[in-house]
């Protein structure tokens, strides 16, 4: 278990507005989350710093955005409708509802073994789709975003003309009607997801996910997670899905315990052969069921062997809330300082940070000061690196411990000396070492934009 505590930082989330319950003035959904103004920009930049190493960086990887609502016969054709279900147990005793596998013949809440047989479940959030609600006009939420990416796969070929072996990632909510939601947003009804579905010739696929595990754990240090912290779990033969060759999953220690950030998997041909139009034509890997709804083969020309081949996939898929809690666990810092007193910072990486500079204005009724300040602001704020915040507080040291609580890297100090002194410069301060130092005005922007970049 690691050290911090999760009451700690729920409170904090609160407290500083990164995380709120939904619809908590009327009692709060369970396992449903808001992300408050510091936890959306948070959250934004955790997945456009996943955007740029899986899409910007890489020559290789195109990016995607499919419908949430999503048709019957995709779920259907990939196996959620009949097995995306987990066996329930009731408890006669409390009236709890578990999922079997987790209670091991036992309530959670009672301690009653006094449990019904387990019955199945489909995790799928159903709705209708148009005015008339009938047996057929259903659709689903989707479980996940990997379906949109495969029944893409042709039109993305088509239109980039990519060769194997490529990729197709795609960011976006996902929804689970998790039979019970805990451990704050790590396992929530609603949730985001970070996915790319790799496609590669068959053959080379467990080298490709081999590569794929050593890229997104890198990746995931990258964020700030540390090495002790983070494991790797190679599922065994028997864990494996019928249709999976290898699966890797990347483990975080949590507040709750060591539990699952990121998993890589190699799908062999399982997904595009269930997709395609009588995958029995196709001589796939996998064992896939018949289908006859698709219009399409989803297959590519290999340009080795001069074959039409059904790729194998190598699929990364991360959550975006567990990361999000994952890189506020391992930035939650309670220091204690040299004059006694203790301190909460919270040491996200820079490119994390909601906010990137805080500039306060020394005296908030000094006219001067004020309107030096919201030049310098408005000067930063152009820079593009993220959300710069002109905070007129009055209290220099109040600021200081609200912007060490929610990750800002630098606080600008607008004194009279900026005003009064030549050449004008301002006081720059620290997050982590809380030292300050003058830096002249027009070096600020300068001196903003390099520390920056050095933080990647
Ligand atoms: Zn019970």
């Amino acid at each position: 278990m690691s050290e911090k505590s999760m009451t700690d930082i729920i409170a904090l989330c609160k407290r500083r507005g990164f995380i709120f319950q939904s619809s908590e003035i009327y009692g709060g959904l369970q396992g449903l989350y808001d992300y408050g103004p510091l936890g959306v920009e948070l959250k934004n930049n955790l997945k456009a710093a996943w955007w740029r190493a899986i899409v910007y960086d890489r020559d290789d990887v195109e990016g995607l955005d499919s419908t949430v609502l999503t048709h019957k016969l995709t779920l259907r054709h990939s196996g959620h409708e009949a097995t995306f279900a987990d066996p329930l147990v009731d408890c006669r005793e409390c009236k709890s509802r578990w999922r079997a596998d987790h209670v091991k013949g036992k309530c959670e809440k009672c301690g009653s073994t006094d449990l019904t047989e387990p019955r199945p479940f489909n995790m799928m959030f159903k709705t209708t789709i148009g005015p008339i609600v009938d047996e057929e006009s259903y659709a689903y939420l989707r479980p996940e975003t990997a379906q949109g990416i495969f029944t893409n796969f042709k039109n993305v070929v088509d239109s980039t003309s990519r060769k194997l072996p490529f990729g197709i990632a795609q960011i976006g909510k996902a929804f689970r009607n998790e039979i019970t939601p805990r451990n704050f947003i790590f396992r929530v009804r609603e949730f985001e997801q970070m996915e790319c579905e790799f496609f590669v010739e068959p053959g080379t696929d467990l080298e490709w996910h081999e590569r794929w595990v050593k890229e997104r754990i890198n990746w995931w240090k990258a964020q700030g997670l540390t090495e002790e912290n983070l494991e790797c779990y190679s599922q065994k033969a028997d864990e494996l899905a019928h249709y999976s060759k290898a699966c890797v999953d990347i483990l975080y220690r949590f507040p709750h315990g060591l539990e699952e950030l990121e998993g890589i998997a190699d799908r062999t041909d399982f997904d595009l052969g269930s997709h395609s139009k009588n995958p029995d034509e196709l001589k796939l890997a996998a064992t896939v069921n018949p289908n006859i709804d698709s219009t399409a083969q989803l297959t590519i020309r290999d340009t080795k062997t001069e074959t039409t081949v059904v790729p194998f996939c190598i699929e990364p898929s991360a959550g975006v809330d567990r990361g999000v809690l994952a890189v506020l666990t391992e930035a939650f810092t309670k220091e204690k300082l040299e004059n006694g007193n203790e301190r909460i910072v919270l040491k996200l990486k820079p490119h994390l940070s909601p906010i990137k500079v805080a500039v306060i204005p020394l005296a908030k009724n000094n006219p001067a000061i004020v309107e030096k300040a919201l030049l310098i602001k408005k000067e930063l704020q152009s820079l593009g690196l993220g959300r710069v915040l002109f905070e007129n507080s009055g209290n220099v040291g109040k600021s200081y411990r609200r912007h060490d609580e929610v990750g800002t890297p630098i606080c600008v100090t607008v004194d009279f000396e900026t005003i009064e002194k030549e050449p004008a410069s301002v006081t720059v301060r620290d997050r982590d070492s809380m030292t300050q130092e003058r830096i002249e005005v027009k070096d600020l922007a300068d001196y903003v934009r390099k520390y920056y970049s050095s933080q990647g």
